[in-house]
């Protein structure tokens, strides 16, 4: 282990591996620290018998002005810019048109009162009107975006997001994981399986603590998630309490996602979407045969991906095929295959999918991103006040932190 590095970086995600990047380039010597065996944290791409499949991020969301965009360029990745076929029901199946402009309609004025109108109370729920019916749909959207039911989103946080997205969603066949993951800077030490325990800090230097030994750092940059600065898998210096009450503002919500192969001959179209039950709000909305590849990927939000930390995948896995049967008929029970799930809420050094702030309480972001002391650093998508919950708001906060470390050591004289 490199012991007397400029920077330790906790976490080797999409911030990680960015401030990485920046520190590189700004000619400091740095060490990342991961917890899992792997790079990328919630950006993992898994090699499969039928293609690359993304357990965590997936599109690139604000394609055109997404640094990943440009970094796959660099690094030989393709983007796919196509459409994506989320807005479409199969068919109408089991949501008819009348309906589905309806439910569509429901949540453009929810979204446009949540920016306009907000309740005093900043509780997105209290800006629902029940004259729009589908609360439901909404619910399930809710959980899709946010990861949680709308009583616990804030309004200013949602609009924040809402306003700065520029609403073009890209896709890197190779896999989001993949790409993160090759874009570790050579000159970045790493040491992998590695989970700091505590941090102190001592006259000049901060002192990380693992099981294989100390680091000892001019600065550190902290990048774990939100649920993971609230818990207490690793000691922290009191000083920093006030860190992690933002943080616990800024809980993760839950989102899952089951992959089932399709076997044989089946009525599935390539790059086609529906939603299972839009008046369930615990349904799968399903991604059919993305890349014209026979996987279906069922992403769940919100409740529907709670009950998958709590019943299991085998449950969530028979879940989703009776509601595809009941769409497309039971003969399509045969055409299914449990591939691959994601079990983000249980991975300990992540404990969910991706942050929103509690009503009341969007400031906390700007509250996380402070350093403390000038030797503490922090960074990851809750730290950044618009493009949280993302892999490319991730990058962006990994950027600056380093930005906010390079200049913080060059004022020191060591
Ligand atoms: C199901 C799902 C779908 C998503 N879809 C999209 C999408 O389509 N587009 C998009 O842009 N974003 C998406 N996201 C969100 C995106 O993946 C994340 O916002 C982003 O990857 C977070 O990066 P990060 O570096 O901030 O955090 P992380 O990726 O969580 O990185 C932090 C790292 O710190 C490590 N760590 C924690 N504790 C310790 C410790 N004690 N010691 C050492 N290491 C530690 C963790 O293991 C982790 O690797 C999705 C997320 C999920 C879960």
């Amino acid at each position: 282990m490199a012991d007397e590095p400029d920077v330790a970086i906790i976490g080797a995600g999409a911030a990680g591996i960015s401030a990485a990047r920046s520190l590189a380039a700004g000619g400091l010597t740095c060490l990342l620290l991961e917890a899992l065996p792997r790079l990328g944290g919630r950006a993992s791409t898994r090699e499969t018998s039928v293609m690359p499949l993304d357990l965590g991020c997936g599109w690139l969301h604000s394609g055109d002005r997404n640094p990943w965009t440009r970094i796959a360029g660099e690094l030989g990745f393709t983007v796919n810019r196509d459409t994506s076929a989320w807005g479409e029901q199969f068919r109408d199946l089991g949501f008819t048109p009348a309906e589905h402009t309806a439910a569509r309609r429901a949540f453009a004025r929810l979204s446009e009162r949540l920016a306009t109108t907000p309740p005093v109370t900043d509780r997105a729920s209290d800006a629902l009107d029940p004259a729009d019916g589908w609360t439901s749909y909404l619910q399930v959207l809710s959980g899709y975006i946010s990861g949680d039911e709308l009583e616990r989103i804030s309004c200013r946080d949602y609009t924040a997001y809402d306003e700065a997205s520029t609403d073009l969603n890209w896709r890197v066949p190779a896999g989001y994981g993949a790409l993160v993951a090759a874009s570790l800077p050579a000159q970045a030490a790493i040491c992998l399986s590695t989970p700091v325990e505590a941090i102190r800090l001592d006259d000049r230097r901060v002192v990380v603590e693992t099981a294989a030994g100390s680091v000892r750092a001019r600065a550190v940059i902290v990048t774990a998630s939100t649920n993971v600065l609230v818990g207490s898998s690793i000691r922290w210096p009191s000083a920093l309490d006030p860190w992690r009450h933002a943080a616990s503002r800024l809980p993760l919500g839950s989102n899952e996602k089951l992959f089932l192969e399709v076997i044989g001959s089946s009525p599935f179209e390539d790059e086609t979407h529906l939603i299972g039950d839009p008046r369930d709000a615990t349904t799968g909305s399903y991604y059919i045969r993305p890349f014209g590849r026979p996987v279906i990927e069922c992403f769940l939000g919100g409740a529907g991906a709670r009950a998958v930390a709590e019943h299991g995948s085998a449950a969530a896995f028979e879940r989703a095929t009776d509601q595809l049967a009941a769409l497309f008929g039971s003969d399509v029970r045969r055409n299914l295959r449990p591939l691959l799930a994601s079990d983000w809420t249980r991975t300990a050094s992540i404990g969910g999918a991706y942050s929103h702030a509690l009503p009341g309480q969007s400031d906390a972001r700007t509250l996380l991103a402070r350093p403390l002391d000038d030797r503490l650093f922090f960074a990851g998508e809750a730290t950044h006040t618009t493009d949280f919950s993302t892999a490319h708001g991730a990058f962006q906060s990994g950027a600056r932190a380093a930005a906010e470390v390079i200049a913080a050591l060059a004022a020191v004289v060591t």
